[in-house]
This record gives C-alpha cells, sequence and structure tokens, in this order.
C-alpha cells in the first residue's frame, strides 16, 4: 500500500537584504504520484544554483502543482519591510513560514497524514497553528528535496518581485545583488532622499543614510540675520557656520557682532568659524565707490567679496553647498547677491542655495528671537559709509578704523 504520509519543507529568501519583503515558502510532494527522479535530483538548496537553473527548477515546480492532480503542493508567503520594521526581521521571517505552513496546509488533501515539518534555519520555530513541531536543522536544503524545493520558490518568487521594483526604480541599482547590501548599494544610500518606501527602515545603513545630511556652508553677516537661516537650515543641513565680514568697522563693533553670532551658534548648537578680519582688503574693493548709496555699487563689491570668499572657505572645506545670511536683510539686494552666488558657485565648482530668508516672516522672526535671547542687534550696515552710519557725514579719519576709537 502506498504512502500517505506527507513532508512539508519550508524555506525562506530575502532576510539580509536592506530591502523590501522576506519571501517564505512551504512546499510538499504528492506521496503517491512521485515527480520524475530527474526533477527530484536536480533540486538543491536556491544559494548553491545559477539564476538560469534556479528559474528552470522554478518553472518545472510550478508546472507540477498545476496538474489537475498536483504532483507538489506549495504556497508562499510574502511580508513586506513595513511589517519587518515593526515586528523585526526574525519574527517577520517567522511570520512569512508561519502563514505560508497555514496555507499549504488548505491545499494538502485530508486524506493525508502530515507527519513531519522541516525547515532549513537554526531558529528553534514552533507554530501554534501545527500540532507538528518543525524539525530545523541548518542545511538541511541541501539534503531534503522539499526544502530544496521551497527555496527554489521563494529565491525566485522574490526576485522577480525585485525585477519590477528595479524597472521603477533603475538609479537604485536593487537588481545587482538584489539588494544584498553591497559597496555599490551604499554608494546610492547616502541621504534620507535616497530612501524609498521599500527601505527596511530599521537596517542599520538605512538609518546612518536618513541620519545623514548634507553639508551647508553658510556664510553669516551678523547675529540676528543669522538666526532665522539657522533655525531653517539646521534640520536639514549639518551646517558650517563662517563668520567673514571685514566690512564691519570699528573693531570694537565687529567684535560685539561677533559675539552676537557666537551666541546664536550656541544656542543652536551649530559649529561656526571665524575668518580674517582683512579691513584693509575690502577698503581696496570699495575704493572710489565709498560715496555710492547702499544697495548701489560699493556694497555689491562688498558681498562680492564675502560671497568669493565664501565659496573658496566651503571648497577648503571639501562642502559642496554655501549660502549666505546677507539674503535675510531687506536692506540688500537680494538678486544681485543670488548672481554673485552663483557666479562664485560655478567657478569653484559648488552650489549655491538661492533661499529668500527674509520671506514668511523671516526679518520679524529674527527680531524676536533676538529680544527672547537678548542678541545684539546693529543699528548700520557695516562700514562706515553705511547710510545710518552715526556721524556718517562727518569727515572719516583713519581713526573711524582704529579698534579702540569708536563704537556703534
Ligand atoms: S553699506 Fe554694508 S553692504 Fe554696503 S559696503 Fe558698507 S558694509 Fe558693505
Amino acid at each position: 500500500m502506498s504512502q500517505t504520509y506527507i513532508k512539508i519543507g519550508i524555506d525562506e529568501a530575502g532576510r539580509g537584504p536592506w530591502f523590501w519583503p522576506v519571501v517564505a515558502a512551504a512546499l510538499a510532494f504528492h506521496p503517491i504520484h512521485s515527480i520524475p527522479d530527474s526533477l527530484l535530483r536536480r533540486l538543491q538548496d536556491s544559494k548553491v544554483l545559477s539564476e538560469s537553473v534556479r528559474e528552470e527548477l522554478f518553472s518545472e515546480l510550478i508546472h507540477y502543482a498545476q496538474w489537475e492532480e498536483p504532483q507538489i503542493f506549495f504556497w508562499v508567503w510574502v511580508v513586506d519591510s513595513q511589517m519587518i520594521d515593526a515586528m523585526n526581521i526574525k519574527q517577520a521571517n517567522k511570520e512569512a513560514m508561519r502563514r505560508a505552513l497555514i496555507e499549504i496546509q488548505r491545499k494538502i488533501p485530508k486524506e493525508f497524514e502530515i507527519r513531519s515539518v522541516v525547515i532549513d534555519w537554526n531558529d528553534n520555530y514552533t507554530f501554534q497553528e501545527l500540532s507538528i513541531k518543525p524539525i530545523s536543522i541548518i542545511e538541511w536544503d541541501r539534503k531534503v528535496s522539499e526544502i530544496s524545493g521551497a527555496s527554489i520558490l521563494a529565491k525566485v518568487f522574490r526576485d522577480k518581485l525585485m525585477d519590477t521594483y528595479s524597472l521603477l526604480y533603475p538609479a537604485l541599482w536593487v537588481d545587482s545583488n538584489k539588494w544584498y547590501g553591497t559597496k555599490k548599494h551604499q554608494t546610492v544610500l547616502q541621504w534620507p532622499k535616497d530612501v524609498t518606501w521599500a527601505h527596511r527602515l530599521t537596517f542599520a545603513p538605512i538609518v546612518r543614510a536618513l541620519s545623514r545630511k548634507p553639508k551647508l556652508l553658510l556664510h553669516v553677516c551678523c547675529g540676528p540675520d543669522a538666526t532665522v537661516p539657522i533655525m531653517d537650515l539646521k534640520g536639514e543641513y549639518d551646517l558650517l557656520c563662517y563668520w567673514y565680514d571685514p566690512n564691519i568697522q570699528p573693531k570694537k563693533e565687529y567684535t560685539k557682532r561677533l559675539r552676537a553670532f557666537q551666541k546664536v551658534c550656541e544656542q543652536e548648537w551649530v559649529e561656526w568659524i571665524e575668518g580674517e578680519y582683512d579691513v584693509e582688503r575690502f577698503l581696496s574693493v570699495i575704493r572710489w565707490l565709498e560715496h555710492t548709496p547702499e544697495k548701489w555699487e560699493k556694497c555689491t563689491q562688498c558681498y562680492d567679496m564675502r560671497l568669493e570668499r565664501s565659496a573658496q572657505i566651503a571648497k577648503e572645506h571639501g562642502i559642496k553647498l554655501f549660502t549666505s545670511t546677507l539674503n535675510n536683510s531687506p536692506h540688500k539686494d537680494m538678486l544681485k547677491m543670488y548672481a554673485l552666488g552663483d557666479k562664485y558657485a560655478e567657478e569653484y565648482g559648488l552650489r549655491f542655495l538661492k533661499i529668500p530668508f527674509r520671506k514668511n516672516d523671516g526679518f520679524n522672526r529674527s527680531v524676536a528671537y533676538t529680544k527672547l535671547y537678548d542678541i545684539y542687534r546693529q543699528n548700520y550696515c557695516g562700514c562706515i559709509y553705511s547710510d545710518t552710519f552715526p556721524g556718517k557725514n562727518k569727515k572719516k579719519t583713519s581713526n573711524d578704523w582704529d579698534e579702540s576709537n569708536w563704537c556703534g
């Protein structure tokens, strides 16, 4: 009399990748009508088979499962990355196997008794829905045809899902190693924007990409104008604030403004560096333009000098993005700054971010911030030729630039 006991093999694919589902398959052979030996002999752990052989065997297994009286019973269950994140990969893997087992039992005719369930894994799984505790032995998929068959079904099924995904997102190279983490995958997973809905958000490389921010050099012209840009940018960028303002005079005023800027940085926990105080250079770039009105040519030269130096410093620090808080002041010509920013971005191989900080109530927010934290707010632009510089119309002497002689 023919044997009516049946054995189920279970295996999974996609436990290690950073991406998309883990897939489990359960498979059993019909105990009376046997499938050809030629197929049985070729069943091996999917990992030791080439892609083309796996696909061939997958098609043959499906073929025998589709007979009117199936020679093979199987079920495949998929647990997606959201579930993996919610329950952890070990539990998600168990869940995929559990569901595949429940479903295959529905397919196996009642006259056959399920005698054993074998799993190629060293987790000591028990499934409450089954009266039988699965036998779990490492590397059984090379010796037990049911496990080998299940491993091929799970692997090829998952690969087909991944192929679909690679059509949608070719830039992510998901077809390379089916998103089992490689260096190539790491290079396309640099920033939060590279993470898609299908990534496993609890896996370390994805957590790292999500927490990484692009570096941005923010040129700062004064403490009050730095407040809103720092608050608005620090969530999205890894900021380096750069103080480069040799236009500010006298030196006491410069120091006072520098302190205000440092206070904002400390308050907001952002890194900062101080540029040179090369007043002579500033005076040379505005020479013969000193008495032009604010926003005119004198100021264009002043922005030009500071933006070019900011681009140089960004380049020296290996930072690709830069911008300036000069955009925050209603007294500055924003379009001129944008044009200069673009000019130096192109010259130094960077990108200048054109952010109209003064929009969305930027100026009023900065006033509120400086009041709240007692940040010094100046009452003239910076140089002694500023329109509102106290005593602007008195004749300037070299002492007006002196460190100790004047304090705004
Ligand atoms: S007025 Fe302000 S922007 Fe213009 S040159 Fe003087 S410091 Fe620079």
